[in-house]
């Protein structure tokens, strides 16, 4: 007979069966989860009855906001209609052609890159990420070039948590007593100017620092051995880091001349988060791979994308009579309801111009941001583009030192903020406390969501 579980709460339950992802077990054996129930627009509400703003649209990810009823009703109808087959083999399905025919309309049209050719679906950044790093090396086998498998990464860098997007992630905690297996992976200066410039140095030195250093890694390893760059065109985890002055200019000429792919890691960027449909075309950049997934359908399915360039696809089809089948892919890759709820959301981002509300939204939040907290003690930098915005705190501004490791203040102040009405996240990499709404967003609920930080700061220091 089965144990009669009927006396536990949903919280002593949720200690007892679930492994929680990213979370202390000691905290969450002591404190116990926070259950959310319900979710509409921009708003969350948990357990214990508080409404809050989300200050994080999840994990940057809920870009039209929650509880949309035509995302909802095109589920049904894909779920009724087709609710599984797999495309391996050369099976297909219309929400996903369609799909990917957006995404690569949406690319040549609004992002100025026509050399996106293929949309290779998954179900995660993180598997989007390990697909990339196979593809490269699978790339560069079928053109006889068999050393060139090296990849570099950046310290400060989020690319997942599978084995491979794990290795590629530049920051420590996330590696810490994993033995990864990141045999090929390189990493790079975080560009990171505020907290990484020396004293005395510009923005522009500073960009010429770290290029000379790619340059450098490049050298030594031999370019024959390198096979691509990965790159979030703006750090997500590792803090809303906006590239310092012509990175990205001087990065990719340097790229190109040593025939090293460039992947860019439009996970979080990707579908209006900076105010520009991609930072691809954001920055001017021509990746030859562009990881996407979280806004492709706004966190309602799991989706995620990895788009390559004519220039990869010429290879793979032209070595396709010799190496038969890619053999490469997963049970849910090109999930019909998938693709029918990312068409429905872009349709939403389409026809409300949600990217050209998270300009505008954006630029009065940090506008707002600087003028009310810009003269706190403890927060150093305010920066961001689009809804990607982030506050830095630092133990002392005028010398412009950091905390030490462990004393987490922008954990204090994101602990105190959901008794005050807002969900805010404090990033792993540097003292940082992130703002990514949902792109719906309005200046009413941003000023409220600052009263909140306001009164949490208030209450943490
Ligand atoms: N790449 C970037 C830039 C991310 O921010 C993330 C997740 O936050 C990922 C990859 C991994 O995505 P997922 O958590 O869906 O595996």
């Amino acid at each position: 007979m089965l144990e009669d579980r009927s006396n536990y709460t949903l919280e002593d339950m949720d200690r007892m069966s679930v492994f929680h992802p990213l979370t202390s077990i000691e905290t969450h054996m002591k404190q116990g989860p926070m259950i959310i129930e319900q979710s509409k627009g921009v708003r969350l509400r948990d357990h214990k009855g508080r409404e809050l703003i989300d200050c994080g649209a999840g994990l940057w990810c809920v870009n039209i906001g929650y509880g949309r009823p035509e995302i909802a009703q095109a589920a049904q109808q894909a779920f009724e209609n087709l609710n599984y087959y797999h495309i391996f083999g050369g099976a297909s399905n219309e929400p996903m052609i369609r799909l990917a025919d957006k995404v690569l309309t949406l690319f040549r049209e609004r992002s100025g890159a026509p050399q996106m050719a293929r949309v290779f679906f998954g179900t995660s950044g993180s598997d989007a990420n390990d697909t990339n790093a196979k593809l490269v090396r699978y790339y560069n086998n079928l053109r006889g070039k068999p050393e060139k498998k090296k990849i570099i990464s950046r310290t400060g860098a989020y690319h997942g948590l599978t084995t491979m997007a794990a290795a590629l992630t530049g920051i420590d905690i996330y590696h810490k007593a994993w033995d990864l297996d990141g045999s090929g992976v390189l990493h790079t200066s975080c560009p990171h100017f505020f907290r990484f410039g020396l004293p005395g140095e510009t923005e522009e030195q500073f960009t010429d620092r770290l290029i000379g250093e790619i340059e450098a890694m490049i050298a030594r390893e031999g370019a024959e051995t390198i096979a691509a760059f990965i790159a979030e065109p703006i750090m997500g985890t590792g803090g809303a880091l906006l590239p310092p002055k012509g990175y990205f200019e001087k990065l990719q000429p340097i790229l190109e001349k040593n025939d090293i792919l460039f992947i860019a890691d439009e996970v979080i960027t990707g579908f209006g988060r900076t105010g520009d449909w991609f930072a691809t075309g954001l920055y001017g950049l021509k990746p030859d791979i562009v990881t996407l997934a979280k806004g492709i359908t706004s966190a309602y399915f799991p989706v995620s994308a990895s788009v390559i360039s004519q220039k990869i696809w010429d290879v793979l089809e032209a070595a396709s009579p010799e190496y038969g089948p890619v053999m490469h892919g997963f049970t849910y890759s090109g999930h019909p309801v998938g693709g029918a709820v990312g068409l429905a959301n872009l349709k939403i981002m389409e026809e409300e111009n949600l990217p050209a509300n998270a300009a505008k939204v954006g630029s009065y939040l940090r506008e707002q941001l600087k003028a009310r907290f810009g003269d706190h003690p403890y927060i150093g930098d305010i920066r961001g583009q689009g809804l990607m915005v982030a506050l830095e705190f630092v133990a002392d501004k005028a010398k412009k030192t950091f905390f030490k490791a462990g004393q987490n203040p922008h954990r204090v102040v994101a602990g105190y903020a959901p008794d005050n009405g807002i969900m805010i996240r404090g990033l792993p990499f540097t003292e940082t406390l992130a703002f990514s709404p949902p792109l719906s967003i309005t200046e009413g609920d941003l000023d409220q969501a600052m009263d909140a930080l306001a009164k949490s700061l208030e209450q943490a220091m």
